[in-house]
């Protein structure tokens, strides 16, 4: 069983493997402990399974999972957590946005006792305005939500204890959500601040609608907040209701005659919260209904490196 295992996703990364097996491989083997890289193809479409190909012809340390089909970055780092055997687990992306040169630091607090170093970011260099600006919103109102459980800035780069690992992947949810199972899990957590570099080449493969199914598995799976505002909202509109009624009465009564256009608006907004609180409750149906029919979390296709005997 090695001390270290790292486990990399990769979408799409022809480009970066390369520098990141080299740049993984220097700061790996400087810290002089037994470690295992793991890299998982999450349904790439490049050249990305050939690289990894030789990459574990070369070295004994390397290993791939490939999935069937790109099922996404959590369940790329899921399926990593279930093959990694190292008594920390290194979570990292492979495009190089991470440095892997902290990684060193991380587990030197780790070898003090801490079961969690989150890398929590300082800095976020290369990124858009919008991407900036979207999470720092995005990071507040989570840490609202669930009252402050999820750390701000953080993502999915960390190092955790075996024991933690073990914990995660016990937890059987389709709507994975890494950072807050982690949160969740409990355990001594502590940042590590680092700057996030630009990506080394490639372009993001994290666009929007991907963005906004991470963001919204990270509300609906961590807080039911959403359901009680929906709760009163409804409350808020049968008051509405209840006092323009009461209104109404009266300017009948008095003779005055009711203009009907408004009453037609007011109907439209009340059907649209009926449709909008009727969504946030599928928004929980939906991912009820993935984790009854309890498939797979992911599909692999084939595994290099992880028997010698392959
Ligand atoms: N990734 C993945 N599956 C996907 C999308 C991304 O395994 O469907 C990997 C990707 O190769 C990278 C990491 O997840 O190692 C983070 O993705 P990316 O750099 O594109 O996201 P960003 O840093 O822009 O948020
Ligand atoms: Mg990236």
């Amino acid at each position: 069983m090695p001390t270290y295992s790292v486990i990399i996703p990769c979408y799409n990364e022809e480009e970066v493997l390369r520098e990141t097996h080299k740049r993984m491989t220097r700061v790996m083997q400087g810290m002089g402990e037994s470690y295992e890289l793991i890299y998982v193809n999450d349904g790439s479409r490049d050249d990305t399974a050939k690289i990894l190909e030789d990459i574990c012809k070369q070295d004994a340390n390397a290993r791939a999972i490939m999935f069937a089909r790109n099922a996404g970055h959590q369940m790329a780092v899921s399926a990593g957590l279930d093959y990694a055997d190292g008594d920390a687990v290194i979570i990292i992306d492979a495009d190089l946005q991470d440095p892997p040169e902290v990684i060193p630091e991380m587990a030197k607090r780790w070898k003090d006792g801490v079961q969690v170093v989150y890398g929590q970011r300082k800095k976020r260099d290369g990124e858009t305005f919008f991407k900036k600006f979207t999470a720092s919103v995005y990071y507040k109102s989570l840490s609202k939500l669930t009252n402050g459980m999820v750390p701000r800035d953080t993502g999915d780069f960390r190092l955790v204890d075996r024991q933690v690992a073990d914990v995660i992947r016990s937890m059987p949810e389709h709507a994975r959500f890494l950072r807050g199972m982690f949160a969740w899990a409990g355990f001594k957590q502590e940042a590590y601040l680092y700057d996030r570099d630009k990506r080394f080449a490639g372009e993001t493969h994290y666009p929007l609608k991907k963005m906004l199914k991470l963001a919204a598995d990270g509300v609906f799976s961590f807080s039911v907040k959403p359901l009680k505002a929906a709760w009163m909202c409804g409350l808020c509109w049968i008051g509405l209701g209840c006092l323009i009624g009461f209104v109404l009465l009266i300017c009948l009564l008095f003779g005055a005659s009711s203009s009907a256009w408004w009453l037609a608006a007011l109907m439209m907004v009340l059907a649209g919260n009926v449709l909008v609180c009727v969504g946030i409750a599928g928004e929980y149906m939906g991912r009820i209904y993935d984790d009854v029919r309890a498939r797979p979390l992911y599909i692999v296709a084939r595994t290099l490196g992880f028997d010698r005997a392959e």
